[in-house]
């Protein structure tokens, strides 16, 4: 059970993350949560550094499919950026947000990662349907105020993994 809100990958920073891996891993496409991952929560433009970046894994063969709880205009005003596919009031870490993300991409959950930076949500949803699951510290101290109450649990989860050896 504690090995599912376990994360595969943890960065500080989504620059960090090196896409030749995820290659070599087999994974060909990726989902991506949308606040506090590519876009402060409080916010309503990406960073054109962000932005560079998801250029380069579309340009280096990546596809991309943006999984949000959030509402539908704000996903979708991102996704445009990038005419990419998305879902909005995903529900996660439900699955079929997940499935359908992954059906957008025309690829099996083998071959797709997750980014996200929340354990109950992002991590718990892509481990749940066996995805490459990838961790990042949240762009923004700001949040949803039922974010901040799931951070505390999420705290919680981080000790007991530690002290299970699955997370370093
Ligand atoms: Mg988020």
């Amino acid at each position: 059970m504690y090995s599912l809100l376990c994360p595969n990958l943890i960065y500080n920073s989504l620059h960090d993350l090196e896409y030749n891996h995820l290659k070599s891993r087999g994974i060909k496409g990726i989902i991506f949560d949308l606040d506090n991952t590519i876009i402060p929560w409080d916010s309503q433009e990406m960073s054109p550094e962000i932005i560079a970046w998801l250029n380069t894994l579309l340009a280096e063969g990546f596809k991309i499919c943006f999984l949000s709880n959030n509402m539908g205009k704000r996903v979708k005003s991102i996704a445009t950026i990038f005419n990419a596919p998305f879902v909005s009031r995903a529900y996660k870490p439900a699955k079929k947000g997940f499935r359908q993300a992954i059906a957008t991409m025309e690829l099996s959950p083998n071959q797709v990662a997750v980014i996200g930076d929340q354990l109950f949500t992002d991590i718990l949803g892509g481990n749940r349907l066996g995805l490459v699951t990838i961790w990042v510290k949240p762009l923004s101290a700001k949040e949803f105020i039922g974010t901040k109450i799931t951070r505390r649990l999420e705290k919680l989860a981080v000790g007991l993994l530690k002290t299970k050896g699955l997370l370093k």
